[in-house]
Parts: C-alpha cells; structure tokens; sequence
C-alpha cells in the first residue's frame, strides 16, 4: 500500500509498504480521507515524545473510512461500514479512563502518533481500540471528507461543554485559523447569538469570511476598545483562545463581561507557558476560566450525530485535497497552509 512514512524530523517519504495484516480480534479500515492537523505539522517540525527518534511512523489522526477486513472473533462491525475514527484509546483501567476520559489518560495510544495512521491506504484497528468503540460509524449523509473533520470538531465541542454556552450567548473566538473557524461552525449550529472572530493575519481574516461571524475583526491595540463598542460595554459572554499566543489569554479576561467563561483551547509554546493574569479580575469578575485538549470518546459520537444535520456545512471549511504523494513536500509550504483552512488527504481521486 502506498504511505507517507514520517522517518524523523523535517522527513517524510512516499513510499510502498505492506498492508498491514490483521487479528482475529482487529479490523482492517481502507482509508477514505484524513485531514491535516497542526499537530502533525509540529511532529514533522519538532518530532513527539511517542515517537522514538530513528522510529518510523505513519502520521495522520483526523481518519474517516469504510470497514475493509474484520477478524474473525470480531463482534458487531462488518465490511463496508462507514466510518469515522476516534485517535485517542486509553489503556481501559486507570482513574481517568474510568471516568470516560480517555483521551487524557496517562497510558493513551493514539493513530497517527504512537500508532500507524491515516496518511497511508490502510489503518490497522487493533483490538483494544475495537473494544473501546473508536470505530464510529458516520450515516450516509456525511461525506468521508467531512467525516476526517469529525476528529478536530470534537475538539471544539469539548470546548463547548466546557464552557457550558447558552443559547443567545454572545462568542469571541481568538484565531481564526480552520480551529477558530471550527469553533465558529459548532457553536453557530447549537445556537449561540453574536458571533466574533479575530485574528492578527489580515490573510486568515479573509478566509474566514463566509463562515457565518457576525463580526470579523483585526486584533490589535484596538482590539478592547472594538469589542466593547459591539457588545454595548459590557464584553464577551464566552472566550475561546484558538491561537498558541500567550498575550491573548491576558487579553481574553479584560474582554470577557462579568461572570463570563473563557476556554483556553490552543496550548501555548514550551517557553511560553506562564502569562501575566491579574487574579483578581477572576474574582471580581466572577470567572470561569477552563481548558480542555482533544475529546472524549462520547464527544467524539456525539459530534458525528450533530454534524449530519445540513445546518452544520463542514464541506465549506475543506479548502484543498491532496494525494498522500503530496505529502512528502507540502510541510515545507508554509504558504499552503496559510492559504487554506482544512487540508484533505484524499483516497478517493
Ligand atoms: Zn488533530
Ligand atoms: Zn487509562
């Protein structure tokens, strides 16, 4: 099968390799499409911690696919079943598995970091992660391109319960790169009132148009003076940071109104972790400050429920498909990636 076999930093190759042959307790996915993520243009920059140097890997988290070979003590799934795929697979047994965080588990596997991934014809299922339901089925109405999306909305929705937003609520998202515009889509769809997207790239600010914010605006030295003019004084009900920029996790509690909420989605750079906050605006303002990474298996179904209603277009927000031969040179252009919002490995041209 062809791949895109990442051989350490800076390093991707095409290549043909076997297909991978499976248990009688796995399940072979023939994959449809797999989008790109930050995350696997950091692996390409800077390599992981799951990864061992020298090791070679198969990038690639975002997956969708239809179901090509199960094991023969393989209970409920069948060939031709379509699906999206959950990455993240807990060990099953520890404190935070238990209470259905698996993705935070401190013994996680994960497609396309600690396992093979979607950058590749075929994904290996193993057992563990058939068990734990990470294979969920998408209905016909989602197109397997949209289906890869399903994994960094997930995200999104994470956020979303986090912050618990209301119905009619108002929302500043910070970036609006395919994550902030993701964030946008979701909370439009469960119906959040005034919508505000900004960002310090004039370019992304462009792109974003379309998307359904109400206000798109540059964020700089105005940024405070603007985002009181459109919300009457008073601030932001909800804050979502989706820019790995320290200055706006100080910024968002000087925009967000009195007893509103603020996630913090995007991590910041090692280095950069630790921002001036001025605890006493939480107190005063009665804050709710939370972070949140990835998602939970159940956000994960949950979000390929919400997303087949027609209201929640996820087709806009795929910009650009691409072979998987393209993918031992489109790391290194920069310009592709800030010319588009999500980039599509696609299996299906
Ligand atoms: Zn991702
Ligand atoms: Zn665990």
């Amino acid at each position: 099968m062809l791949a895109a076999v990442y051989k350490g930093k800076k390093n991707i190759e095409v290549k043909d390799i076997p297909k991978p042959e499976i248990g009688d307790n796995e399940v072979l996915l023939k994959v449809k499409a797999c989008s790109i993520c930050g995350t696997d243009r950091k692996i390409y920059e800077y390599g992981h911690f799951k990864i061992k140097e020298k090791n070679e890997q198969i990038l690639g988290h975002e997956i969708s696919g239809v179901i090509e070979e199960v094991g023969k003590k393989v209970d409920y799934y069948e060939k031709g079943m379509r699906i999206a795929l959950a990455p993240n697979v807990g060990c099953g047994f520890c404190e935070v598995c238990r209470k259905g965080l698996e993705q935070l588990c401190l013994d996680y596997n994960a497609f396309g970091i600690s396992w093979p991934g979607g950058f590749a014809e075929y994904v290996k299922i193993p057992e563990i992660a058939v068990r734990h339901g990470n294979l969920v089925e998408i209905p016909e109405s989602l197109s397997y391109e949209e289906a890869a999306v399903i994994e960094p909305l997930s995200c999104c929705y994470n956020a979303y319960e986090s912050l618990n937003v209301r119905p009619g609520e108002s929302l500043l998202i910070f970036g609006a790169g395919p994550m902030g515009i993701l964030h946008l889509i979701l909370n439009k769809h469960l119906g959040i009132g005034m919508t505000i997207i900004t960002d310090v790239d004039e370019k992304r600010l462009k792109l974003s148009q379309g998307f359904g914010a109400d206000y798109i605006v540059k964020s700089d030295s105005r940024i405070k003076k603007t985002i009181m003019s459109l919300t009457n004084g008073i601030g932001v009900d909800n804050i979502i940071t989706a820019a790995s920029v320290p200055e706006i996790q100080e910024e968002a509690l000087e925009l967000v109104a009195i007893n509103g909420k603020i996630n913090f989605f995007a991590g910041l750079p090692v280095g950069k972790e630790e921002i001036k906050l001025n605890s006493n605006i939480i107190h005063y303002k009665q804050l709710k400050i939370t972070g949140t990474t990835g998602a939970s298996l159940k956000q994960f179904r949950q979000t390929v429920k919400l997303s087949q209603n027609a209201g929640c277009n996820l087709k806009k927000i795929i910009t650009k498909k691409i072979g998987v031969e393209e993918l031992s040179t489109i790391f290194e252009d920069i310009s592709v990636f800030n010319n588009n919002m999500k980039i599509v490995v696609s299996f299906e041209r």
